[in-house]
């Protein structure tokens, strides 16, 4: 067998890649984009039907590709979401509830200090609608279809990869991974099963929640065109792209540059508690083995970029950032503070909003395209000293993937704002190539029973010891931006 699928379920597209075993790279992939509806402010929802069918539809298309040599499909997905649907029709009983979705941010806030402690000991994240616990509840509470699919027995719930995999095998396997369920609220992550005081808690029946399995685990068989295949291996986006970073050593993480900025530490198999408001959060389990991660985000990163050109006009293309940021030596005290919607960690501050700061007379448009793009780096910075400081690891490396990252000058500067290298691969879907990975341990495919490395060497931007001052007076610079940011 010469091929495997790895299936990438995002939020905005669900794109299948096949990958070659002995070419060891992407050689076909297919995209469909995927909507997303806001009914009301804050609320955001997906059709899981229109999920299912372009899925399936990429799938497909790679399928035909790979024609008689497909080993199996390997799975990686958007997090959190909820998907509840009828166990027998396997229609959903109401949209799928997003993962930016705010619709249960207040019921989030009035939970009592008691179960807010236990979530964080349990399950390593901080009490919030953005995890799927409360998306579950509110369907249960709000739709009438939910309540008599569970009086019926009939109800499921889970997150996109549970709906896919059921679908996908004709509801024979209704399953989800350690790595998708840890980011449910519901789950324990040192005993790696679902909380039974936590389901109390929010009176959620166990018996609607799917099995959780090890992210090599084999998930089921699914036909594609006249052939059974095995789908195996599977992981949330995140953890899915630390695996196809090949961070596997603790001290060893991974950093996203989307829209949102998302950061992934191996902690190895110590599930550090973080003082600093980061998730505590399962990497992978492989081999029988857990291996722990920190996970840290901001909000806004590349849609900074997105701002400079929809919203200001001061750049046609998010890579003419790059020539700007060039075109001159430093900011000249200018900082920007991407607050767009508040901080998240290590400030978790709803409230803040962003912020150009040192501006003058002098001051150009590449001065503020530079400082948007050092915000990036900042940000990131804030972040790694977090997990630093909580582990007590020292961070050896960093590997980036994302649009963003495309930025040679971003690159450069957070390796130098870091005081560690900075690794872009060659090929940045590291997501999809987590996936493959999983993949082919779970088919036993790989040499020694161990996770395979298919991440191709790229370019590795090393910190420049001369610029390290200027770096580290910046990074105050920024901080104390952030401080102004923080009082508005
Ligand atoms: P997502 O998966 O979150 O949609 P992507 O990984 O596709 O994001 O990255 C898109 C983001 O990267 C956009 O916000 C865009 O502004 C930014 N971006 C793309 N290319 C560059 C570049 N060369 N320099 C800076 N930012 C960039």
């Amino acid at each position: 067998m010469k091929y495997l699928i790895a299936l990438d379920a995002g939020t905005t597209s669900v794109r299948a890649f096949v990958y070659d075993l002995s070419e060891k790279k992407f050689v076909f992939r297919a995209q469909q984009e995927v909507g997303q509806s806001f009914p009301h402010p804050g609320w955001v929802e997906q059709d899981a039907n229109e999920i299912y069918f372009k899925a399936a539809y990429v799938l497909n298309a790679c399928a035909r590709f790979a024609g008689d040599e497909l080993a199996g499909v390997g799975v990686t997905n958007q997090r959190e979401t909820v998907v509840l649907w009828d166990g027998v029709s396997g229609d959903p009983v109401c949209p799928a509830i997003g993962w930016q979705c705010r619709r249960t941010a207040a019921w989030c806030e009035a939970l009592d200090e008691d179960t807010k402690e236990l979530i964080h000991t349990r399950t390593g994240l901080v009490p919030d609608a953005y995890f799927s616990a409360s998306k579950i509840r509110w369907a249960l509470d709000h739709v009438p279809a939910a309540q008599a699919a569970l009086r019926a027995g009939r109800l499921r719930a889970g997150t996109v990869d549970s709906y896919l995999i059921w679908k996908f095998t004709q509801g024979k396997s209704f399953v989800t991974d350690v790595t998708n369920a840890s980011r449910t609220m519901l789950f324990n992550i040192r005993d790696l099963s679902w909380d039974a005081a936590l389901l109390d808690r929010f009176s959620i029946p166990a018996d609607i929640l799917p099995e959780v399995r090890a992210s090599d685990a084999r998930m089921g068989e699914m036909m594609l065109g006249r052939r059974t295949v095995p789908l195996a291996g599977l992981a949330g986006d995140q953890q899915a792209a630390l695996v196809g970073q090949t961070c596997f050593a603790s001290g060893t993480g991974k950093i996203t540059y989307g829209t949102g900025l998302f950061l992934l530490f191996n902690t190895g198999e110590r599930c550090v508690s973080s003082a600093s408001g980061l998730l505590s959060t399962i990497g992978y389990s492989v081999g029988g083995k857990t291996v722990y991660a920190l996970e840290g985000s901001m909000f806004h990163a590349g849609s900074g970029v997105q701002w400079l050109r929809d919203g200001l006009g001061m750049i046609s293309t998010a890579a003419e950032s790059e020539l700007l940021a060039t075109s001159v030596p430093s900011t000249d005290g200018v900082y920007f503070v991407p607050a767009f919607t508040g901080l998240g960690a290590p400030y978790w501050a709803p409230g803040a909003r962003a912020l150009l700061t040192g501006v003058t007379r002098g001051t150009t448009k590449a001065h503020i395209v530079r400082a948007v793009l050092e915000s990036i780096a900042y940000g990131a910075r804030d972040l790694t000293d977090c997990m630093q400081r909580d582990s007590g690891l020292t961070l050896s490396g960093v590997r980036c993937d994302g649009g963003a990252s495309a930025n040679d000058f971003l690159m450069q500067f957070q390796a130098d704002v870091l005081g560690v290298a900075v690794d872009r691969p060659a090929e940045r879907e590291s997501t999809a190539l987590g996936a493959a990975m999983l993949c082919a341990l779970s088919l036993g495919l790989t040499e020694e029973g161990q996770l395979p490395a298919f991440r191709a060497a790229g370019q590795v931007f090393s910190p420049d010891p001369a610029r390290r001052e200027m770096c580290e007076r910046g990074y105050a610079g920024y901080r104390d931006a952030v401080r102004r940011a923080l009082l508005q």
